[in-house]
């Protein structure tokens, strides 16, 4: 089994001299990285972890938060990278109920992080009192012999990664050794990444596709991870520019952002072969194919729980098979069940279930919500999708997403998906609100473009046009803004609330 720090420690030896990390407008190369991480881990030593130990990271994008990664895994510890934007006292339940040993955080979080156990701050400076600053450790430990590498399983948790929180408060997912070696092979495979590749991190990596999509799986192809401090639409574009990034992550939201950029077409994007995305509308996903018709758009299906990625989009059906996330990688089998788990004919609406290498074995210690999640040897996802007869994925929606209407089963996603192609409406958001005589009924929040002047009637008026009658939205509301997570994801319990 190879972790970040058996990758590392293989590239140093393969191509010493290649470029590995570049972090605002800093190189490392592999040989210099894999030292580095040798003196991250020792003075993390210093700093008290030890094998086993839970090790939370509360930090922005940048490259101490890869060393430390990697130097967590060459001791043996769990790390747990944690939402900076959370609030202290959620920073306090997620430390306490992950079991947190030490932290190591930006130092303009460490108020925050007061409460979650013994930290160390990243920055030279003032320390904060009772704080232990890491630049200290790394002098202090420079003359300390290098730690073995610890030994690692399939079977052994790697790190804790928090999901999105979009439905509820975010659950911490188990991700072992095998669940990341999956998913780095699978990542590889279908992106073709290659040493020649420089992929960017421009998500959060304390998110699953800041990590892993491809981010770390880039190292291990001996290729470069390109970090972005910043997830600005315009930040990420200057940045792949200069640094003739070949690969991307991208939010929905920021693909949307990226497309209002008045002067894309004068940053240099030759380099750019592929974007991955999820929850792109089609008629955003053909801007984009315009703005960048050399670059494969790739849609895919992910969940923090499946270790990334579960299926990808081929090039050869880009087109063809528009809306649907592909195929499954390697390690990951799918199935559409009904509701007494069996497998449902091709075509049919079901819930998604996944099993295979690449699937969490559970919530970090929560044996509750992992037995009401993995039964019988599969993932149940919480989403609805249908198969088609060759195979691939088409997401209809979160079953909690479906409104019960008149004895009639709604998915959201579609009277988004109508809304969202009205030239006027910028962005887009359906729940479900109670109603006397048809148990729930349809609610738009619709976000007009800017200097719009679209109105209720004339939204409703295109519903008419291409919903079925009981689907059109008996309520609309026009607002300045839609709440969303750090993964760009409404937050419909907060729209729910709102009513
Ligand atoms: P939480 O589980 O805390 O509510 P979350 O489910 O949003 O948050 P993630 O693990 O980041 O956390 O996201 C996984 C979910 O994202 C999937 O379960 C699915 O509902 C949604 N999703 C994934 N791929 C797509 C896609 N291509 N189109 C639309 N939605 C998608
Ligand atoms: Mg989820």
């Amino acid at each position: 089994m190879i972790g970040p720090s058996g990758v590392v420690r293989r590239q140093a030896l393969r191509r010493a001299a290649a470029v590995a990390l570049v972090d605002d407008g800093r190189s490392w190369t592999y040989a210099e990285l894999d030292r580095a991480a040798d003196a991250h881990a020792a003075a993390l030593r210093r700093a008290g972890a030890a094998p086993g130990d839970v090790v939370a990271i509360l930090a922005r994008n940048h490259a101490t938060f890869v060393l430390e990664l990697i130097a967590l895994d060459r001791i043996g510890a769990v790390s747990l990278p944690l939402n900076w934007r959370l609030h202290a006292e959620e920073l306090r339940y997620v430390c306490g109920h992950a079991g947190v040993a030490l932290v190591l955080a930006d130092l303009e979080f460490h108020e925050k992080a007061e409460g979650c156990g013994r930290g160390v701050v990243h920055e030279e400076g003032t320390t904060p009192e009772g704080w232990l600053s890491l630049p200290a450790l790394l002098r202090e430990a420079g003359g300390d012999p290098a730690i073995p590498d610890a030994e690692t399983s399939e079977d052994g948790v790697q790190r804790v990664l928090y999901t999105s929180g979009t439905t509820s408060r975010p659950k911490g997912v188990t991700h072992t050794h095998g669940n990341i070696d999956a998913n780095q092979v699978g990542q590889i495979l279908e992106l073709g990444l290659t040493d020649a590749d420089r992929t960017m991190v421009s998500a959060p990596l304390f998110h699953v596709s800041g990590l892993e999509a491809p981010g770390l799986a880039t190292l291990r192809a001996g290729g470069t991870m390109v970090i972005a401090r910043s997830y600005r639409g315009e930040d990420i574009v200057r940045l792949a520019a200069r640094e003739r990034v070949t690969g991307l992550v991208l939010a929905a939201q920021i693909v949307h952002d990226i497309l209002k950029m008045p002067d894309l077409a004068d940053h240099d994007l030759s380099a750019l072969r592929f974007i991955v995305f999820a929850g792109v509308p089609e008629g955003v996903r053909r801007a984009v194919h315009a703005a960048l018709p050399h670059v494969r758009l790739i849609d895919t299906f992910g969940m923090t729980e499946l270790c990334n990625g579960a299926c990808y989009m081929d090039a050869a059906h880009t087109w063809t098979k528009l809306g649907s996330q592909g195929t499954p990688l390697p390690y990951v089998e799918l199935r559409v069940a009904g509701p007494d788990g069996a497998a449902l004919p091709p075509g049919e609406i079901g819930e998604l279930l996944v099993r295979g290498r690449k699937v969490s074995p559970g919530y970090w210690r929560d044996p509750e919500a992992t037995a009401a999640a993995w039964r019988d040897g599969w993932f149940r996802t919480g989403d609805l999708a249908s198969l088609d007869a060759e195979g691939y994925l088409w997401f209809v929606d979160r079953r909690a997403n479906m409104i019960k209407s008149g004895g009639e089963n709604v998915a959201a996603a579609e009277i988004e998906r109508v809304l969202a192609a009205h030239p006027e409406v910028a962005e887009v958001a359906v729940i479900g609100v109670p109603d006397e005589k048809w148990d729930e009924v349809p609610k738009a929040f619709v976000l007009p473009r800017e200097g719009s002047a679209v109105d209720e009637a004339a939204l409703r008026a295109h519903c008419e046009a291409h919903l079925a009658r009981f689907k059109v939205p008996k309520h609309f509301a026009l607002v300045s803004a839609l709440p969303r997570n750090d993964s760009g994801k409404v937050l419909k319990r907060l729209l729910t609330e709102e009513g």
